[in-house]
């Protein structure tokens, strides 16, 4: 058998999933990756892809099964042979922006869908290593800032969240509560079967092959579209009054910073964002800037898709046990988030020539595909 590293990355037609794929990749793992879908903007980087519905624990047991360099799925391979892979990603969740979590809608499907997953995941592991006899395989779960209590969200000002104001726990959304419901599930199966897991919160996490159009898109992908087609002095809707606060991670960042868990003795729950903070209307404003165009607000104050006044990332545990810290501007990563979305607009309009945006002065923005 090869000694190269496994990991199985659930999720992995998704946007941090197919990034992460992309990363264990060139780092030399075997990846399996799993999803309902194939990754929308880009082929999938894993050695093998299984479509497939991870609320389904029987698809869940034989996703997690392993037995060699070449990978076992579709082939029948003895039960002697089982065996875990050595790392697992879990992104896979009922997701989306604010206009998919807030509005009251998706509550039951959000709520069942993901804990259902985190659920099979958790007790099919336990499940293989009771057959095995061996507890070898390591759990990252992705859980989210939306888990911290409404009450601290407040003000638009100093909104930073260390980890240890969890609890008492009142999440503004459901979303929110199954985020703080499985990270618990997670730490849970530790303590009492063994399985080591990992833990982040993540705090808004952006970038090209992002959703950004469809109703799921989050608030950067929004913008960067809405700037994209207005016209140079036209105007944009933004939910709210625009004063609302938030900090936005560019997705490079935050796969190295997950890697680095993964490979640390520790735990968390450890939120993995930035920590620079900007209002909404801030947020246009950069996108416009990028764009070189002049961009109106036209405010809706009454969406029901706002979320929390402020809420900013507090970075002073992961500095301290990993020492890792976001490196790059906001803007900087607007711009490579810009330039891509520019050009999936464009090529969504039959017959247009799709020319990068003149984004020379962030010269990696030019995201080719
Ligand atoms: P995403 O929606 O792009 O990816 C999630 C993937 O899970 C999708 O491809 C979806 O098809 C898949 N999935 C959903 N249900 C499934 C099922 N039943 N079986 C198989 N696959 C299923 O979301 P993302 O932005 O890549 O987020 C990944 C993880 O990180 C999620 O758990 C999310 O809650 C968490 N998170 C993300 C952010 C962020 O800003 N993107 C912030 C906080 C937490």
């Amino acid at each position: 058998m090869s000694s190269k590293k496994t990991a199985l990355v659930l999720g992995a037609g998704g946007f941090i999933g197919s990034h992460m794929v992309r990363r264990l990749k060139s780092e030399g793992y075997w990846v399996r990756g799993v999803d309902l879908k194939y990754p929308e903007f880009s082929a999938s980087a894993a050695n093998e892809f299984i479509q497939g519905d991870l609320r389904d624990p029987l698809f869940v047991e034989k996703v997690i099964r392993y037995t060699g360099s070449t990978g076992n799925f579709y082939k029948s391979v003895p039960s002697r042979y089982w065996n875990g892979c050595d790392e697992i990603y879990q992104f896979a969740a009922d997701m989306g922006g604010a206009g998919f979590i807030f509005t009251g809608e998706n509550d039951a499907e959000i709520m069942h869908n993901s804990c259902q997953i985190n659920l099979n995941v958790l007790e099919k592991v336990k499940e293989l290593n009771d057959f095995t006899g061996r507890n070898k395989t390591k759990i990252f779960y992705s859980s989210s800032a939306c888990m911290y209590p409404a009450f601290h969200q407040e003000s638009t000002e100093d909104p930073k969240l260390p980890e240890d104001l969890a609890y008492p726990a009142a999440p503004d959304s459901e979303y929110g509560w199954e985020k703080l419901f499985s990270e618990r599930l997670y730490l849970t199966y530790s303590r009492n079967h063994g399985i080591p897991v990992r833990v982040a919160r993540y705090h808004n996490i952006f970038g090209p092959e992002g959703t950004w159009e469809g109703g799921r898109e989050k608030a950067p992908a929004a913008i960067c579209r809405k700037v994209s087609e207005v016209e140079d002095g036209g105007a944009i809707e933004v939910w709210g009054d625009g004063q609302q606060t938030r900090s936005f991670l560019y997705i490079d960042e935050c796969i190295e910073a997950t890697r680095r868990l993964m490979d640390s003795d520790f735990v968390g729950p450890v939120n993995i964002g930035s920590e620079e903070m900007v209002t909404i209307d801030q947020l246009v404003d950069i996108a416009s800037k990028v764009a070189d165009k002049t961009v109106e607000k036209a405010h809706i104050p009454d969406s029901n898709a706002i979320g929390v006044r402020g809420r900013n990332s507090c970075n002073d545990l992961i500095r301290e046990k990993l020492g890792w810290d976001y490196q790059q501007s906001l803007e900087e990563g607007i711009a490579k988030t810009y330039n891509w979305i520019y050009r999936q607009n464009k090529k969504s309009v039959p017959g247009t020539e799709v020319e990068n945006v003149n984004v020379k002065d962030y010269d990696e923005a030019l995201f080719t595909n």
